[in-house]
């Protein structure tokens, strides 16, 4: 405002001047012949000038145009695309995958943003149960780099749901060396290779997995330990015995408390004559964790025929552990293989205590009629096996599922190492339920652990 005054003060201030001080211009051009005055001269430059100005102005509002008006089309179809996306996704938060789907082709018109509205569309499709298309989507994103880990995540759950390990096991492989510090996927591809037999390939993985941190010290010795045992039986089956008790021996390094180590390095120095040897591998187990199995495999490795001379090497055993239930079993099981009913009452009584099990009511019903008792008193066992506490068994700590006989991999769940010798309920909700991964990935439960 103030510019505009002093400018206008300044012309005015001009004019007066030139009126004051008038002159005269001619100008001659080929014929042509100009008289005018100085002042009127001055404002014909002013108003060209003003005109130049004009015209360039309104060059630049022509040029820029086009484009300012293309980017505010752009602009909103990017803001209509985004908000397809958002409704899509809340969609998908309620459940609606029909309405998720069909926001997600919206949003797949509107945006050039294919790694955003795949995800939309991949858990759209799972929604509405469109297999095919969830499939479809996963795979376009093994195309984008940012996007292929959770496609591969997508596919491996996929395959898992309709059971076709081997493409499972290809995608976890593939996601293992895109990210081999994700828990997830170091656990998956374990388990997987577990199941499948390949206990080398498994404690690769499994090395990674401790490298990476993502298995802890103590979980990776007992894993190792049990990858072992199995390496041990398949070189054993190969007729690789020495290689067999190698593995055995490597494996009972690590982790003599697992009753499958023990029984594994036990049954491999018996196999190569070494029964000595075999006898003080169970003392040292049967001392961390004691076990009917270990108890057979001890007498056979005494090699003792006569039963009353196999009590005192049952006797040897027990004391390793005492006050075990299964060092007092085992007593009271040599007791009665050898006629010595008063010893394996004895035993019985002490395993069972206030409330026997259904193991110690079944054995001593035979203990009652083996020795010809009233047939009353072996009724009376049965009857109280019937309604007992249940005993120790094979359960899974990963599903709780019961076993007849140890098995690295659950036959229920999948999960390797997690069968162990105890009683119901041992567990109960000690285990931390686990994680739930987000919505794309829940057709399948990962094994974790
Ligand atoms: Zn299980």
């Amino acid at each position: 405002m103030l510019v505009w005054f002093a400018v206008t003060a300044a012309v005015m201030l001009a004019a007066v001047w030139l009126a004051e001080r008038p002159g005269t211009l001619t100008a001659e051009w080929r014929g042509w012949r100009l008289d005018t005055s100085v002042g009127v001269l001055f404002i014909a430059v002013l108003l060209l000038m003003l005109a130049g100005i004009a015209l360039w102005l309104f060059y630049r509002w022509i040029v820029g145009a086009p484009g300012a008006l293309l980017d505010g089309w752009g602009e909103s179809r990017r803001r209509r695309g985004y908000r397809e996306l958002t409704q899509g996704l809340a969609a998908v938060a309620a459940g609606d995958g029909v309405e998720a789907q069909r926001h997600a082709r919206k949003a797949e018109q509107l945006l050039a943003e294919p790694a955003l509205t795949l995800l939309l569309s991949a858990q759209a499709a799972q929604l509405t149960d469109d297999r095919d298309g969830a499939r479809q989507a996963f795979q376009a994103m093994l195309k984008d780099e940012q996007m292929a880990f959770l496609g591969l995540r997508g596919l491996i759950a996929q395959c898992l749901h309709d059971g076709s390990q081997a493409q499972a096991l290809a995608y976890a492989e593939r996601a293992f060396e895109l990210r081999p510090q994700t828990p997830w996927v170091v656990h998956s591809l374990f388990d997987m290779q577990a199941q499948i037999g390949r206990w080398q390939a498994a404690q690769a993985t499994l090395e990674t997995g401790l490298r990476t941190k993502v298995v802890t010290q103590n979980k990776g010795r007992t894993l190792k330990a049990l990858l072992l045992v199995e390496r041990s039986r398949a070189a054993e089956r190969d007729g690789k015995d020495g290689d067999a008790l190698g593995l055995a021996r490597e494996a009972f390094g690590l982790a003599p408390e697992r009753i499958a180590v023990t029984r594994r390095l036990a049954e491999a120095q018996l196999k190569a004559g070494d029964s000595r040897r075999a006898m003080r591998t169970i003392e040292r187990g049967w001392a961390l964790a004691p076990h009917p199995d270990l108890a057979e495999a001890y007498l056979k490795a005494s090699g003792e025929p006569d039963p009353l001379k196999r009590v005192a090497v049952a006797r040897k055993l027990a004391d390793q552990k005492p006050e075990d239930i299964e060092s007092q079993l085992a007593l009271a099981q040599a007791s009665l293989d050898a006629g010595l009913w008063g010893e394996a009452r004895r035993y019985l009584q002490a395993a069972g205590g206030a409330s026997p099990s259904a193991r110690v009511c079944r054995l001593m019903a035979e203990v009652e009629e083996r020795a010809h008792s009233e047939q009353a008193k072996v009724h009376e066992w049965l009857a109280r096996a019937a309604n007992a506490p249940a005993d120790k068994a094979w359960r899974c700590s990963a599903c709780g599922a019961h076993h007849e006989t140890w098995r690295s991999v659950c036959e229920s769940c999948g999960a390797f190492g997690t069968l162990h010798w105890r009683a119901p309920g041992s567990y109960g909700h000690v285990l931390p339920p686990e994680p739930q991964p987000a919505p794309v990935l829940t057709t399948t439960a990962l094994p974790g652990g």
